[in-house]
């Protein structure tokens, strides 16, 4: 390749440099390039330094036979420049490493940028003099740069890992690593090749070294999931839709979930037809896209029944390929779910196995006892080869960063903060180390998006903050720990509503023996964190702390606090423009409120429902019994659903209910009330309690437990649960073990805070709680306790309780007060208050995946109540989703 500027490099190179420069980039990938051009093109002096001896980064190391990208190259390419686009044309769907690699470096010389990269020079440490306010970088050249700011542009997957394979190192052949390929190529011709490791890099080479070689053998630890590329031109859809208008297709892509253009599903893959369900997964399967499955359904990346479904069609497509069936079975991924793991495309993978020069060692069934001087020996025999090729990945996200030693403020070192998993600003930047930041850094979408894309937005979002910081005269910025630690709960909790935490993966820092256990990307997809960047710019740059002449200025907090899929139902509730139930009639209030359960997730199942009428205060009134599968008699749960006293039935809360009987192992009778303005205040608390006394009084006809009776409601429901708690106080009876209190109703004093902070935007709003209260009770009634159950002088006596608050709920400060004055008055009392959620969130089952443990601690609650033990499904809930296993190569 020729490299402009070569020479100049190459004469520099001899002398150290010994200079001060506004910024210092590390690493001359497609993050790199791209941070020189963006920062020059705004006024800054930088430079790169990159220990290879030329551009390229990934495209420049990883030369093994196969090497290719598989996000479509249309789509991982820059798009910063629609000159750019316009003059470069990829031959292929999915281009070849030298292909990509000569893309890169026409950008180099393009932007003529080479001239301000000092290759083959290693950073070895960054040491911030906070005196100074500048950065010391030194490399192993011996230069000494000061800058300004400090960039990592050092890649996601950049450090090889050292393989952890007994007696690396003994072997006389030839050895090959994936990522450090020579860049002359290699000749298998005639040799006998073992390859150890069967991630993206092994499942690209194999096919093609198995055709040079005499014999082959691929060592696996871990079967991966892949599927073919049907690698070729560039599509037609793609090419017509990206040439029909590149901007708006750029722009699609920056508001996606991955960096690609595609839809997010709504569909469930488990609430459609096994026959829909195969259609869809053989449309992604034909299609070639790494993104299709992810695109095809809503819920395979977070319920574990969902994702089986495609982990069993994909099976079968092994077993249809490979024609041995114990080398299928060896090749058949069954420990880990579809995505958990870096899923690959392929040519010809699994067709490879059936060729005669080809063999298999699981060496799970068969462990590597040893390499040898000649070969490896498993511990059923010794094989002999004339090269090893190591497939074996990297020390993903944090590796490359840690290799340095990056000192801080008062000497902190970067490795030692992040020791038990790294702690970021939307990894960008970290608390501690000021004016250093990573492009692609963990706690960002980096790896699970089109990296492109994500580096485009990092460099520009750097860039604008670094002009800002100019234009105001700012020297300093550095995250805040309140930021920092909001981001991290944030991402962490974002990871565990989905599957990934459950596989050994280098996502999860699983590769690497002794790296801490932790996500490390950002799950939340491409789209929501473009907007978390840009809200932290729009609210004057939050969590940040800038200081430089110009004067000291920082606007603390987290940006985001509702939970992700709290946040997705709301963005929901805004695209379908629902109307304000307030502004209805009730009839069209009822129905709308309906209509809002059709098609959700219907819970799990149950051992039986049966649907029956009692006696409520003023004529029969509705139940429904849910039991469960375990042998009775069980306890008893009454529960009331929410609906503002003038919404809903038992259709309403029919998940919650079927939820929280398998959860508490106990029968859950859901009871209908009169529902306001037809019956007002107090017709809703009277047949609640005429209930409670017939269900208590005829326990065994129910299946239940006579005496073992607990209440529990939502909302409204809370409520009326409340409520009659005091009743049954008051009257001696029914005997009431426990309530439970999931954002109740307990005092309409719409001052309270939560009520001016959550009045808006958050599905239950202030006006619509109003106009509850309006149709439920005169404003006379509304300060009786038995309206307003916070009003009631005195709580002493009350049964246990337990009550749940949401955080973004405008009843969330009545629920707290009432759960404060019950543990005042010595009633033994919880509060469980739900970071990030909404007042809908608790009963949302299987919608709102981060309630599940609000969920969860309800039902131990119950259960402590009713003195019942775990139920079946609790205990299915409660058990790991799948085996654990060892760690896995590439
Ligand atoms: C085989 C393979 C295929 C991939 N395919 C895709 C794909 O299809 N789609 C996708 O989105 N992503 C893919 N990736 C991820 C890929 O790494 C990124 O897409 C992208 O190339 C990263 O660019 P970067 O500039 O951030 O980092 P890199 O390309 O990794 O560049 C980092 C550079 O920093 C240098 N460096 C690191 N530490 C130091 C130091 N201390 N001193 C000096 N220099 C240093 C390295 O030498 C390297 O050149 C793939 C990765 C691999 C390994």
């Amino acid at each position: 390749m020729p490299k402009q500027g070569m020479a100049a490099d190459r004469r520099s190179r001899d002398e150290p440099m010994n200079s001060e420069v506004d910024v210092v980039v590390v690493g001359a990938g497609f993050a790199g390039l791209y941070t020189l051009h963006r920062l020059r093109r705004a006024g800054f002096s930088a430079v790169v330094l990159e220990r290879a001896d030329d551009v390229g980064g990934t495209w420049y190391w990883n030369r093994y036979p196969g090497a290719r990208c598989d996000i479509e190259s249309l789509d991982y390419s820059y798009s910063f420049d629609p000159e750019l686009e316009k003059e470069w044309r990829w031959s292929e769907r999915y281009a070849t490493q030298p292909e990509i690699l000569r893309y890169l470096g026409h950008v180099a010389d393009r932007y003529d940028l080479r001239r301000d990269i000092r290759f083959e020079t290693r950073i070895e440490s960054a040491t911030w003099d906070g005196a100074a306010r500048r950065w010391r970088i030194r490399t192993d050249r011996g230069d000494e740069i000061r800058c300004r700011f400090y960039v990592m542009a050092t890649g996601c997957l950049s450090v090889p890992k050292t393989p952890d394979v007994p007696g690396y190192g003994r072997f006389e052949g030839d050895v090959y690593f994936t990522g450090r390929w020579p860049h002359d190529g290699v000749d298998f011709t005639g040799k006998r090749v073992a390859v150890i490791g069967t991630g993206s890099s092994g499942i690209q080479s194999i096919p093609l070294i198995a055709e040079q070689a005499v014999q082959l053998t691929v060592f696996q630890r871990t079967p991966n999931f892949t599927r073919p590329a049907h690698n070729g031109p560039v599509t037609s859809t793609k090419k017509v839709a990206y040439e029909r208008d590149r901007a708006a297709y750029r722009e699609a892509a920056r508001w996606s979930l991955a960096g690609v253009p595609s839809e997010r599903s709504l569909v469930r893959a488990l609430s459609v037809a096994p026959e829909e369900r195969r259609a869809a997964y053989e449309a992604g399967y034909a299609s070639g896209d790494l993104l299709a499955f992810s695109a095809a359904f809503a819920d395979v990346g977070s319920n574990p029944e969902a994702n089986e479904t495609l982990c069993e069609f994909l099976r079968e497509k092994i077993r249809s390929i490979v024609r041995d069936p114990e080398t299928a079975d060896a090749l058949t991924p069954k420990n880990h779910y579809y995505g958990t793991k870096r899923p690959c495309l392929d040519t010809n993978y699994y067709e490879t196995f059936n060729r005669p020069n080809v063999r298999l060692v699981d060496v799970r069934r068969d462990p590597i006892k040893t390499i040898t001087e000649h070969g490896i020996d498993t511990a059923s025999r010794s094989y002999g080869f004339d090269a090893l090729v190591f497939a074996t990945g990297f020390d993903a996200l944090t590796g490359p960063i840690v290799a340095v030693d990056i000192r801080g403020r008062e000497g902190r070192s970067l490795a030692e903060k992040w020791m038990d998993g790294p702690k970021t600003y939307l990894g960008l930047m970290t608390t501690g180390f000021p004016n250093f930041f990573m492009i692609t850094g963990p706690g960002s979408p980096s790896v699970l998006s089109n990296m492109v894309v994500s580096i485009e937005q990092h460099v520009d979002w750097i860039a604008a903050c670094l002009e800002r910081m100019r234009a105001e005269r700012l020297d300093v910025v550095e995250p805040t720990s309140v930021a920092e630690a909001g981001w991290v709960q944030h991402v962490n909790d974002c990871a565990d509503i989905t599957l990934f935490p459950t596989a050994d993966s280098w996502y999860m820092g699983a590769n690497v023996p002794g790296k801490p256990r932790v996500f490390l990307p950002y799950v939340g997809g491409v789209d929501r964190y473009r907007k978390t960047c840009d809200d932290v710019v729009r609210r004057a740059y939050l969590g940040l702390a800038f200081d430089g002449p110009g004067g000291a200025r920082c606007a603390d907090g987290v940006v985001n606090r509702l939970q992700l899929d709290v946040w997705t139902v709301l963005d929901l509730v805004t695209e379908f423009g629902l109307p304000r139930i307030e502004t209805l009639s009730v009839p069209d209030a009822r129905a709308t409120f309906a209509a809002m359960a059709i098609g959700r997730p219907p819970g799990p199942e149950v051992g039986d429902v049966a649907d029956g009428t009692l006696p409520g205060a003023a004529g029969p009134i509705a139940y429904r019994r849910y039991r469960p599968a375990s042998p009775g008699p069980h306890p008893i749960v009454v529960y009331f659903h929410g609906g503002g006293w003038v919404l809903g039935d038992l259709e309403s809360d029919d998940p919650f209910c079927r939820d929280l009987c398998c959860r508490s192992d106990a029968i859950v009778v859901s009871v209908e009330y009169r529902l306001a303005p037809e019956a007002r205040f107090p017709a809703a608390v009277d047949d609640g309690f005429a209930a409670v006394r017939w269900i208590a009084a005829n326990a065994d006809r129910l299946g239940g437990v006579p005496g073992k009776l607990a209440l529990c409601g939502w909302s409204a429901g809370g409520n009326i649960a409340a409520v009659i708690c005091q009743m049954a106080r008051a009257a001696g009876g029914p005997a009431i073990v426990g309530q439970v209190l999931v954002t109740p109703a307990t005092d309409p004093d719409f001052t309270r805070a939560s009520y001016v902070e959550n009045g808006e935007g958050y599905i239950l709003t202030t006006p619509m709680m109003k106009w509850f209260w309006d149709h439920y009770a005169d404003p006379a009634d509304r300060t009786q306790p038995k309206a307003a159950p916070l009003r009631a002088r005195d709580l002493a006596g009350l049964p246990p309780a337990l009550v749940v608050t949401c955080e973004f709920d405008p009843l969330r400060d009545e629920g707290a007060a009432y759960a404060e004055a019950l543990a005042a008055a010595g009633v033994d009392t919880r509060h469980l208050p739900c970071r990030g959620q909404i007042h809908t969130s608790v009963p949302a089952v299987d919608v709102i995946l981060s309630a599940r443990g609000a969920r969860a601690e309800i039902a131990a609650a119950l259960r402590r109540f009713l003195g019942t033990t775990l139920g079946h499904a609790e205990q299915r809930r409660a058990r790991p989703a799948v085996a654990a296993v060892p760690v896995g190569t590439g």
